[in-house]
């Protein structure tokens, strides 16, 4: 079977003219998905490219060689743009630059000033392969630390790879064999290099949707389970993690341990102060607590100035120790990071059970609770443990 050069270009550009509206409508979703906006861009301009195959083949052969090529080159140079910004490592002016300046001006001057078409197309297939392989491995380099994304960007690399071979080929067969322009007439190399690079518009399109959704709904669940002035957990998060780590604790942990930490006199600060400042000491307690307590302990904004601690296997004395040491640590650092406000003090109450399970959960952060509540009564800044006896 013979696929004609034009009709396949007919099929890229719809293939991607529907990737850019795509991916557009995601990126108008959330603005915060990192790199989809310039997927987007990207698509559209190689629509663009492809377009200029099926409609600019009447006009001087210049003409619709220096648009397909400029549009190839940026909507290339957009996608991998879009993956470097996706990985968190968004590019300076400079290398944005560097990326598809000096190529553009090389395939300008073999095409403009010095036309000559094997080193021309020399030259940009082997930037497109320097440059597809660089997607391919940034994604890659990724995926090995976020194990979320794995399976969407092996398939991506695979169809990349399965593209640079193609793409090899047909630098090879153009610069030093005789590859017959678009739309002249058929060519094995020339085929199906089309066919994969509409393989991997087609194929990328979904995985490029599955990436950037993805990051999105993770995003949105990050947000649903942490308190953004903190980033501790809240309380729904809480109460996922529980039910999540519940059925383990139970067979392998014998207690549960809960602190209840709240700032002292905290409405006075605010007022005395301003909300900003207020919002900075409970930025600062977070801080705080991430840095002293085990990666296994669950560290929750309770709501408002109101901390709780779960740990597992903690005897009351330790968790005593734990909080003594937290509120020291937060009051001394404090000082230094804010002269202004003075000396701001927690008070801690405490509360343990041999039991593991969600219901001992509950009871047991009632049972802080209260201590905490003794604390305040007792003068503030210290720590009360509950006591069995009070029951
Ligand atoms: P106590 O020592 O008895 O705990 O006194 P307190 O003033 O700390 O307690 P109270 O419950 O009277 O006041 C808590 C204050 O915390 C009131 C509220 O405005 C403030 N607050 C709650 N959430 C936030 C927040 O997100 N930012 C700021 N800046 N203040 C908050
Ligand atoms: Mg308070
Ligand atoms: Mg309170």
């Amino acid at each position: 079977m013979q696929v004609h050069d034009l009709t396949l270009m007919l099929s890229l550009f719809i293939a991607s003219m529907t990737g850019a509206i795509v991916l557009s409508a995601i990126t108008r979703m959330s603005q915060t998905i990192e790199g989809a906006r310039y997927w987007a861009i990207a698509l559209g301009i190689l629509s663009v490219a492809y377009l200029s195959q099926l409609t600019l083949q009447e006009l001087p052969r210049s003409i619709m060689v220096v648009t397909f090529n400029t549009c190839l080159i940026v909507g290339h140079a957009f996608w991998l743009i879009g993956a470097w910004h996706f990985v968190h490592s968004p590019p300076s002016k400079q290398k944005v630059l560097l990326l598809f300046v000096p190529i553009l001006v090389v395939s300008l001057v073999f095409t403009l000033i010095i036309p000559d078409r094997s080193i021309r197309l020399l030259v940009i297939g082997v930037w497109l392969l320097c440059v597809r392989a660089n997607y391919a491995w940034v994604l890659w380099q990724h995926a090995k630390q976020d194990k979320n994304e794995y399976i969407a960007v092996k398939i991506t690399v695979s169809v990349v790879l399965l593209e640079l071979i193609l793409s090899f080929l047909y630098t090879l067969y153009g610069a030093f064999g005789a590859l017959p322009s678009i739309g002249e007439q058929f060519s094995w190399v020339g085929g199906y290099t089309w066919v994969v690079a509409l393989i991997g518009i087609v194929a990328g399109i979904p995985l490029l949707m599955l990436l950037s959704a993805g990051r999105f709904v993770r995003k949105l669940e990050y947000a649903a389970h942490h308190d953004e002035l903190t980033a501790l957990l809240n309380r729904r998060g809480l109460t996922k993690c529980l039910d999540n780590i519940m059925p383990l604790s139970q067979r392998k942990c014998r207690s549960l341990t809960v602190i209840m930490l709240d700032i002292d006199h905290f409405k006075r600060i605010n007022d005395t102060f301003g909300h900003l400042t207020g919002d900075q000491i409970l930025a600062h307690v977070g801080r705080q607590l991430h840095a002293s307590v085990r990666a296994s302990d669950l560290v929750t904004r309770w709501g408002g100035e109101e901390f709780c601690i779960v740990l597992f296997d903690t005897n009351p004395a330790h968790a005593l120790q734990l909080a003594e040491k937290v509120r020291h640590a937060f009051t001394d650092s404090l000082v230094q990071v804010n002269k202004q406000v003075g000396e701001v003090t927690l008070s801690a109450g405490i509360a343990s059970t041999e039991t593991v399970s969600k219901a001992a959960f509950e009871a047991t952060q009632l049972q802080a609770d209260n201590a905490l509540y003794q604390a305040k009564h007792n003068g503030r800044n210290r720590s009360e443990l509950h006591l069995i006896e009070d029951v």
